[in-house]
């Protein structure tokens, strides 16, 4: 269980249980019945920049957010964040980018909001710290037990477990300024 190494023995006994009972679907779906809604890099972008505005105003601007295809099967991570400098006028810019793995299209909001704040508090902690896991925890209280059923679903997918959650439906309606208005199917 590579993505669960680190939990104590018992929790690990427990989630082996669950996977040869095949009960992590069940058991995550009743959690999160529904997927988010947030379905284009466009759409990521906003929702990463409200969380940013709420918890890390001062930090670095995002330059870049988006969801990457090619993250988590040729670097091995659901996520990263990485700084662009460029020169304008005088001064060097730092702007960040954030790029999240495309499997998280398809999962509930927790899920997103976990890797989320995990990018986020990356802008102002470097390494996997105390200071690091306390300031996800300020941007999301539940942050370590979603982080822990994030990586159990990995391990359900791992272990040839079907995908839990489609990515939503709808149809992308103009409305007329420029503006794209999600809808939901009729
Ligand atoms: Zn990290």
């Amino acid at each position: 269980m590579k993505y669960l190494q680190g939990y104590p023995a018992d929790t690990l006994a427990q989630v082996e249980k669950l996977l040869a009972e095949d009960r992590v679907a069940d058991w995550l779906l009743q959690k999160y019945p529904q997927a988010h809604t947030v379905r284009t890099d466009r759409a990521l972008f906003d929702y990463v920049q409200a969380l940013k505005a709420e918890y890390l105003r001062s930090a670095e601007p995002l330059g870049k957010v988006l969801f990457d295809a090619k993250l988590h099967v040729v670097k091995n991570a659901l996520g990263t964040h990485t700084t662009v400098s460029r020169v304008q006028g005088s001064k060097l810019k730092a702007k960040r980018e954030i790029r999240v793995a495309t499997l998280f299209k398809a999962v509930p909001d927790a899920f997103l909001r976990m890797i989320t704040v995990h990018e986020l508090a990356h802008l102002k902690e470097r390494a996997h710290d105390k200071a690091f896991y306390n300031l996800c925890s300020h941007m999301e209280p539940r942050y370590r037990q979603l982080e822990f059923e994030v990586r159990v679903y990995l391990t359900h997918l791992d272990t040839a477990g079907a995908r839990l959650w489609e990515p939503t439906v709808g149809v992308d309606a103009d409305c007329g300024n420029g503006q794209r208005l999600w809808m939901p199917p009729q």
